[in-house]
């Protein structure tokens, strides 16, 4: 049996070529493209008509197949990049971070080891490293890019648990103190780690202060293996006051995890930096780079004060994996709730090697000045009231007289009319529009022209 079975899928022939030129033409024109529509979803019904059956026994061939993603497929997904698409939070990856991320699919690195992706994982861990630095933690702090805040949460939540553990204590339950504005995925944490969740509430203003986690500690007692502070609200771009929460949380020397998947990207620009004083004193921290450091989907920068603690807590162990961990080399998949993983910092490792820090900190702080301004402009229009004044690139404000039914027409209109992508909000039971504003190509005008909708 010397003969091996023709590779079709893997040999370099013709047909390997003219499917690799095709992907990398479209790519070329998507990353090029100047004047990508919004685009809207089609209902399961549509698609199935529009795109037909594509995988049978024979294939439909590569040239059919990237057609109906073309002409059917990526016209019913939203453009996240889109300057007008202000919902949630927005995607708004630089041109050198997406094109970089064909170089990691192309190049089968594997970023779960040292051994295995050495190279990889230090470009990741240099861009770990000087965000640690820009967040004011110790040189021992070190994590991993996992794949969104969502597991970043967990995964820092759980090493703090572990730590507690260790320290022998033992509570018949064990809890997580945050506001009652945190991110859904503390308490989606929670569930899977079945701990329960202290929602402390806040003042007027939205934000978690020592105060009030002090009261919760105080009623609580040792069950409370962590608490959290949010670097950036979803709903609302607050930050919580960390200074005063984390002289709380050394005091009774309970982890304190930073949910900055959001926000605390704008600690990089000198308007907003005050915001975050505390931050330094954190036991973990996360940011999301897909939402405001400009990377594509999907990574979460999670870094731990202590990366040791993570890695007590999270590393797999079995005999196929002895090589692994039976060493002192830094390995990715210790540090979280993960195992195989694509080295995903590589994007923005390479888009921040390519442009430099400082276009990072002009486009953020461009985009917080562009939310005051609009604010102001919400404040000057009778028929408008702005819910808070943002203090980052999020604007919620409601429309005098609309009830729920009225926004989520207007919504629905505007993205039928392709014109913006402008999802409701709600606040203490009050609908709301917001705009989420991160992409450095959203102009004042894009949001005048929405607000003039509203008329
Ligand atoms: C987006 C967000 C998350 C969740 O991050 P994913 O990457 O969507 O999983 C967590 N916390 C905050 C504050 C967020 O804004």
């Amino acid at each position: 049996m010397t003969e091996r079975f023709p590779a079709r899928m893997h040999d370099v022939t013709d047909e390997t070529r003219a499917i690799v030129d095709l992907v990398l033409e479209y790519s070329r024109g998507r990353l090029l493209a100047e004047d990508t529509p919004l685009d809207k979803p089609l209902p399961p019904s549509e698609l199935r008509r529009l795109a037909g059956r594509t995988i049978d026994a024979d294939g439909i061939g590569a040239r059919k197949a990237i057609g109906v993603f073309e002409h059917i497929l990526a016209p019913s997904c939203i453009s996240t990049d889109d300057p007008r698409y202000l919902s949630f939070i927005p995607s708004a990856p630089s041109k050198a971070a997406a094109a970089f991320d064909l170089v990691v699919s192309a190049s089968a690195l594997y970023g779960g080891s040292w051994l295995e992706g050495a190279g990889a994982v230090h470009a990741e861990n240099e861009v770990l490293r000087w965000l640690a630095d820009e967040f004011g933690l110790p040189a021992g702090a070190g994590g991993v890019f996992v794949q969104g805040g969502t597991l970043g949460n967990l995964s820092a939540l759980v090493a703090a648990r572990e730590t507690a553990r260790a320290r022998g204590i033992r509570p018949d339950r064990w809890r997580v103190v945050c506001s009652a504005e945190a991110h859904s995925s503390i308490a989606s944490a929670a569930r899977v780690m079945d701990v329960e969740v202290v929602a402390v509430p806040v003042a007027d203003d939205g934000m978690l202060r020592g105060e009030a986690v002090s009261a919760a500690l105080a009623e609580h007692g040792e069950s409370v293996f962590a608490v959290v502070a949010t670097a950036g609200s979803t709903n609302f771009g607050i930050v919580d006051d960390i200074a005063s929460v984390s002289a709380v949380t050394r005091e009774h020397s309970v982890w304190l995890h930073v949910d900055g998947a959001y926000g605390l990207a704008a600690m990089l620009s000198p308007i907003a930096r005050h915001r975050f004083a505390g931050v330094e004193n954190a036991d973990s921290v996360i940011v999301d780079p897909h939402k405001w450091l400009f990377a594509p989907f999907d990574a979460c920068a999670l870094i731990y004060r202590d990366p040791e603690l993570g890695r007590r807590a999270h590393t797999q162990h079995a005999e196929y994996l002895d090589t692994l961990t039976e060493t002192s080399d830094w390995s990715p998949s210790d540090y979280a709730v993960h195992l195989t993983r694509r080295p995903r910092g590589l994007p923005l490792w390479f888009s921040l090697a390519t442009y430099g820090t400082d276009v990072y900190r002009d486009a953020i702080t461009r985009s917080i000045e562009l939310a005051e301004r609009i604010a102001a402009e919400i404040e000057r229009r009778p028929e408008l009231t702005l819910v808070r004044r943002p203090q980052l690139g999020v604007v919620v404000f409601e429309r005098v007289g609309w009830e729920r039914s009225d926004y989520a027409r207007w919504s629905s209109d505007l993205l039928e009319r392709q014109h913006a992508f402008v999802t409701p909000s709600s606040h203490t039971g009050r609908t709301n529009a917001r705009f989420a504003i991160l992409n450095p190509r959203t102009t004042y005008d894009d949001l005048t022209g929405i607000l003039d909708t509203m008329a």
